[in-house]
């Protein structure tokens, strides 16, 4: 899509415009707006546009609600925040382990509870992604509970880690708390609805599909001793209190039935295999794409580090040819830092500083593909000569 205010816009893992059908919800500006808590006849309206909505999203994530609860929240730095609080307020002697490349909300998480005296383990990747064997034997080892997170699919690299993955390695320990970071999955690989019973909580973020802002969800395994973060007036059924966001949480049904009718994994495939193409015979020597050989990649990324030219450089290009992308790597008072992810995927600093991610829409067309080829491409071009 050649999106609003006429750019294009290539960075839907930050987040996506709102689906066709939420725009015409809000113009209709006739939604329940009373409290689900309240007795009356509107608060029983507003309850019930809730429900169908919970109702929806376990037939679309293939989990049972006897199996699982389903919780609202503001998104999944919280959802997942939480979650991992909670977990180790009931089970002081676990261990927290997670993967090199996972999000700053957990990655952070790792830091805070090491200060706490919390064992932690950081599994190591290659440079395509993939977890060392030598650190799967690590977590093999660790004695007593673990909570372990799990992400589905990277954000900054488009890297697959399938759940059967993870489902192996949960059966080999005894005490695993598995949580799915699966903010990443809906529209992007084409199992996104096919979550499995076996492991513990899965987490998303709507707002990367289309909905409105500031409204997630939590899938959790029924039972799971994990306290509430957020207590009042203990709604949903006291694992999230707080007055349900309830514009946003309808908005999360109507963008998923709209990524549903048109994602089509096969044509994103094509489409992303088209742009990739023309971004490495236009890229020559001049940069390589990362993760390229990851044996499960998803439909809608390519992350390219170019050579020597840092990414302050080539995003405003990027921008002034009316191109949105992203950089992996993080600006702070005017200098540029270099990603946490590529270094962890043993880049080095100046590479770690000079990397491009393009995330597109899910339902790309062919035709539009070569458009954005196109586009892209004349200025990957002005950076293509610089050898390593
Ligand atoms: N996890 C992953 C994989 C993400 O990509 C993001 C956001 O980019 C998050 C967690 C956090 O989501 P939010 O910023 O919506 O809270």
């Amino acid at each position: 899509m050649r999106s609003i205010n006429n750019r294009y816009y290539f960075d839907y893992n930050a987040t996506s415009p709102l689906a066709e059908s939420v725009k015409d919800w809000l113009a209709k500006g006739d939604f329940p707006f009373a409290n689900p808590a309240s007795i009356h006849h509107s608060g029983k309206t507003a309850r019930r546009h809730l429900n169908e909505v919970r109702e929806f999203l376990f037939s679309s994530f293939n989990l049972k609600e006897s199996s699982f609860d389903l919780f609202f929240h503001s998104g999944a730095t919280e959802g997942i925040g939480n979650l991992i609080r909670g977990y180790f307020e009931r089970h002081e002697k676990a261990s927290f382990v997670y993967i090199a490349t996972d999000h700053s909300c957990v990655f952070e998480h790792g830091k805070y509870l090491a200060n706490k005296g919390v064992t932690v383990l950081e599994l190591q990747v290659d440079p395509n992604g993939q977890i060392l064997s030598e650190s799967l034997e690590k977590l093999y080892n660790l004695k007593g509970p673990i909570f372990l997170n799990w992400t589905w699919v990277n954000n900054e690299t488009g890297v697959v880690l399938p759940l059967q993955q993870v489902d192996a390695i949960k059966t080999r320990l005894t005490d695993c708390f598995v949580h799915v970071d699966s903010v990443q999955a809906p529209g992007k690989v084409s199992n996104w609805n096919q979550c499995l019973e076996s492991l513990d909580a899965y987490t998303y973020s709507s707002h990367k599909f289309g909905s409105l802002k500031g409204v997630g969800f939590t899938f959790l395994r029924v039972n799971s001793d994990i306290a509430p973060v957020i207590v009042g007036g203990g709604q949903q059924s006291g694992r999230r209190s707080g007055t349900e966001n309830s514009y946003g949480v309808y908005s999360i049904m109507l963008a998923l039935k709209d990524l549903i009718a048109n994602y089509d994994s096969a044509r994103s495939e094509q489409s992303l295999s088209i742009i990739k193409e023309s971004i490495l015979s236009s890229l020559a020597d001049g940069g390589e794409l990362v993760a390229a050989a990851a044996p499960f990649r998803n439909s809608n990324t390519l992350y390219v580090v170019f050579n020597h030219v840092k990414s302050d450089i080539t995003s405003v290009a990027f921008d002034l040819a009316g191109i949105d992308v992203s950089t992996g790597s993080a600006c702070s008072s005017g200098a540029i830092v270099p990603s946490r992810v590529l270094l962890r995927m043993g880049y080095d600093e100046i590479r770690a500083k000079s990397a491009i991610r393009f995330s597109f829409a899910p339902n790309i067309t062919e035709t539009q593909a070569q458009e954005y080829a196109q586009k892209i491409c004349a200025v990957v071009k002005r950076f293509s000569h610089l050898k390593k």
